[in-house]
């Protein structure tokens, strides 16, 4: 489904990413962790190029992400790869529903109507159903974060970036946005989180990527990484966890 072959990345002579190489298998859940400054916001925001990459390539669905293409194109293909931050973006002047419903209507041309009866089912999906005229300074950050990842969802993406989504959270609500995600990895959706929250990647995760110092030194099934870490750095890491 991705796949990323020799990704390299650097800010200046800096070099955050030193080639990576990896695949999210259809339906694959990803836990990507690592150090603070390893380079997992880079990489994951290379993903829907969000960053630029310096050289090799990275495909989803085998479209090159990463090729020449009109900003147009490049809005459309964003389009299909949903991305959710730590900081939750959504748009202050518009009420939950209509955060939802934007995009479809005016990237996808979807009717109103439509986007609207798919935005209230979307809310009822992450348990948001009594929010849908509410603004986001009217919500709590949990709540914030789900009408977020709704509205990633709206455009019926294959494919759920996440980066720290529950990183800004108050400790009580980290447990409803990770709650929607474990939903959606149930459903089959194809999935790549940095995240912190360890429990999540026990429970969730097909695979963990531990990344240090721009480079996946590690991948393995959850079992695996967190009972038999392989290196030093990644026993280190987890030690420090605890
Ligand atoms: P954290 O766990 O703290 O979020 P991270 O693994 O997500 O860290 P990145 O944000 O990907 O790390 O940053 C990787 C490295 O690249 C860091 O050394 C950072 O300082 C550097 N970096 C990130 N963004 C930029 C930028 N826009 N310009 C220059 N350097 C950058
Ligand atoms: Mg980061």
């Amino acid at each position: 489904m991705i796949q990323l072959s020799e990704v390299r990345k650097n800010y200046g002579t800096y070099e955050v990413l030193k080639g990576i190489n990896a695949e999210v298998g259809r339906g694959e859940v990803v836990v990507i962790c690592g150090p603070s400054g390893s380079g997992k916001s880079t990489l994951i925001r290379t993903v829907n190029r969000l960053e630029e990459i310096q050289s090799g390539s990275i495909t989803c669905e085998g479209n090159n992400i990463h090729r020449q293409m009109a900003a147009r194109e490049l809005n459309r293909l964003r389009s299909r790869i949903g991305f959710v931050f730590q900081s939750f973006n959504l748009f202050p002047h518009l009420s939950a529903i209509d955060n939802i419903a934007m995009s479809p209507i005016r990237v996808k041309g979807v009717a109103r109507e439509e986007a609207y009866r798919k935005a209230t089912q979307l809310l009822e999906r992450v348990g948001l159903a009594d929010k849908a005229q509410m603004f986001p300074g009217q919500l709590s950050g949990g709540q914030q974060q789900r009408v977020a990842i709704a509205r990633a969802l709206a455009m019926e993406p294959p494919v759920m970036l996440f980066d720290e989504p529950t990183s800004a959270l108050d400790p009580e609500m980290v447990g409803e946005v990770l709650a929607v995600m474990k939903s959606l990895a149930s459903d089959g959706m194809t999935m790549m989180c940095v995240t912190h929250e360890m429990g999540f990647a026990r429970d969730v995760a097909d695979r963990v990527w531990f990344i240090d110092d721009g480079q996946i030194i590690e991948t393995a099934p959850p079992e695996d990484f967190f009972s038999n870490p392989q290196t030093g750095r990644a026993k280190r890491f987890l030690s420090d966890l605890r």
